[in-house]
């Protein structure tokens, strides 16, 4: 049976994808990173500096608009690990996709080789509808639709 082990195989592939992907945790969206600025107080060593104030923060959008948070050095190693983890979630999601997509196909391919194998066993063959049926068919679902407009 063709496809069936294939479709198997693409079941226990998912399972563990979902597993993985509902095991990330921390998680949060945005990228971490260390920028320079000057606070713009005249008499600040910065001003007369080509470098300004290190600070690090975290960058993030939401709904089209960007945001900025600084995060104090205890928050750094969690701060790359949750966005790192939320990259890691977006990719999974789309191999997920992916691999759903093709499990998709799989069904496909499969259904049309029972139906041949059930065709074939049951010497069933396509026979077209008669062009008198057919015709009449067709003038039935005209005075349907006529009927409804
Ligand atoms: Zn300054």
């Amino acid at each position: 049976m063709g496809k069936k082990t294939e479709i198997n195989t693409l079941e226990r592939q998912r399972s563990k994808l979902l597993q993985a992907i509902t095991s990330i945790y921390p998680m949060i969206p945005g990228s971490y990173n260390e920028v320079n600025r000057k606070c713009g107080k005249p008499n600040c060593w910065c001003n007369s500096s080509t470098h300004g104030h290190p600070s690090k923060r975290i960058t993030w959008k939401e709904c089209g608009v960007s945001y900025a948070k600084v995060i104090g050095d205890n928050d750094v190693e969690w701060v790359v690990e949750a966005t790192g983890n939320y990259r890691k979630f977006r990719s999974m999601i789309v191999s997920l996709e992916q691999l759903e997509v093709r499990l998709h196909e799989l069904l496909q391919v499969h259904a049309a080789e029972i139906i041949a194998k059930t065709r074939k066993e049951k010497n069933f063959k396509n026979a077209l509808l008669q062009p008198t049926h057919r015709h009449r068919l067709q003038k039935h679902h005209a005075v349907k639709l006529q009927g409804k407009l």
